[in-house]
């Protein structure tokens, strides 16, 4: 059973596979229901029980004599699922993994899971806009306070930590929209040395260029909706971690009711196959796209983790295998010279997101912070003429060529 997973996590392994072939093979069972191929969608509410010994037989065992799970109810289980999350906790290099409805939905599920009232949180800046909304509104309720700290300054995040009350910290690797790197080790080391558990939203990052649980992180989040899934067609979220705080985690998504649709969980195994080649196409137009844009005169800076301009250069070609498939930059011009260019591309949509295989760019002063003004949106570091541009698989002759053709209209 699930043998490329067990190469895979084994460190004496000679066979080590490739990302194209974890992403194919990885926690996948051989054999399965049917003799299918695929993984069957079994798209039910609830499960039933041929009679009451039956019942009682799985009260006492919670199992199936093949040791794969049965289920009682839709909310606390599904086959379909279980095999993306297992599928999930390979990419990652985890014990285990559970997915839901979405990202946002893991990291709150995870948060209201496992914090007690009157416990604090410290998280980086340039983090995603909702995570951060959560706990400064939602959990701030609750009487949970989170003190935020520049992403890079690791005096800050352990000044930041008050003892006995901060119980996570939260990162993104890399962040939206600077691609600001997170020094991972040394996140884990305070997390471990205060005894405070580590989040670490890898979404930008995908298991195929960094994997945070190999540097000590406890938690791995990840919105599939982005890379994982491909295709910019389905909502889901995944955390990675531990066995046993997955296990927990999974029974209280029972509880919460995050549930993912199995049809979506089909899509997003189906889209996981292909998540090394796309991955790498990415990184390959992302680096290309990167130095055109750099030695671009219409170009004021350009945000890469790949480019050794890029304040966190050193510690992304530490614990990363590529730099993804992210490009923030800045235009020579004001709001309305960065959306003529924009609007003159005519490859990339105007849209939020990323990950899919259709490249996408937006103008976050336009997207994310239309309703704040230019002072309100400078005071978080959101410029007028910033641009983040994720690129697709679309070839990278054709995105170069696109981004000239634009430029050369302002
Ligand atoms: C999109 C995103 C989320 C939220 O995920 P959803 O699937 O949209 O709920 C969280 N973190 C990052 C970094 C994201 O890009």
């Amino acid at each position: 059973m699930a043998a490329l997973r067990d190469l895979q996590v084994d460190e004496a392994a000679t066979v080590k596979p490739g990302s194209s072939t974890r992403s194919v093979h990885g926690g996948t069972l051989r054999q399965k229901a049917y003799g299918s191929l695929t993984t069957p969608i079994v798209q039910t509410a609830t499960y039933t029980f041929e009679n009451t010994q039956a019942l009682i037989d799985f009260m006492e065992s919670k199992t199936w004599g093949d040791g794969s799970e049965r289920e009682e109810y839709g909310r606390y289980g599904n086959p379909t699922i279980a095999a993306v999350e297992r599928k999930l906790a390979a990419l990652d290099n985890g014990e285990d993994a559970v997915l839901y409805a979405s990202g946002m939905n893991a990291v709150t599920s995870l948060l209201l899971s496992v914090l007690p009232a009157g416990a604090h949180i410290v998280m980086t800046n340039d983090c995603y806009r909702r995570t951060r909304q959560f706990c400064q509104t939602f959990l701030q309720r609750f009487g949970i306070e989170t003190t935020v700290v520049p992403v890079g300054d690791y005096d800050a995040l352990e000044a930041a930590i008050i003892r006995k009350k901060t119980r996570f910290i939260i990162s993104e690797s890399p962040t939206n929209p600077y691609l600001r790197i997170a020094d991972l080790e040394r996140i884990a080391d305070l997390g471990k040395r205060y005894r405070v558990r580590t989040l670490i939203d890898s979404t930008f990052a995908t298991p195929i260029n960094q994997r945070p649980l190999e540097w000590g992180i406890d938690f791995v989040v990840h919105s599939a909706t982005k890379y994982l899934s491909g295709h910019n067609d389905l909502l889901a979220g995944v955390i990675v971690g531990r066995a046993d705080r997955i296990k927990a985690l999974r029974d209280s998504r029972g509880v919460l009711g995050g549930m993912p649709d199995p049809q979506n969980a089909f899509l997003l195994e189906r889209g996981i196959k292909t998540l090394g080649i796309r991955v790498r196409q990415q990184n390959q137009t992302a680096v290309a796209v990167a130095n055109f844009l750099e030695s671009h005169p219409r170009i004021e800076r350009v945000w890469y983790p790949g480019l050794e301009s890029h304040p966190d250069y050193a510690v992304a070609a530490a614990q990363m295998d590529d730099f993804g498939g992210v490009i923030s930059f800045e235009v020579a011009g004001d709001l309305r010279t960065t959306s003529k260019f924009i609007d003159a591309l005519q490859i990339p949509y105007i849209a939020p997101s990323l990950g899919g295989v259709e490249s996408l760019i937006e103008q976050p002063a336009l997207m994310s912070y239309y309703e704040k003004s230019t002072e309100e949106r400078l005071a978080l570091g959101i410029r007028d003429n910033l641009v983040r541009f994720a690129v697709g698989v679309e070839d990278t002759e054709d995105i170069l060529n696109d981004l000239d053709q634009a430029l050369a209209v302002i």
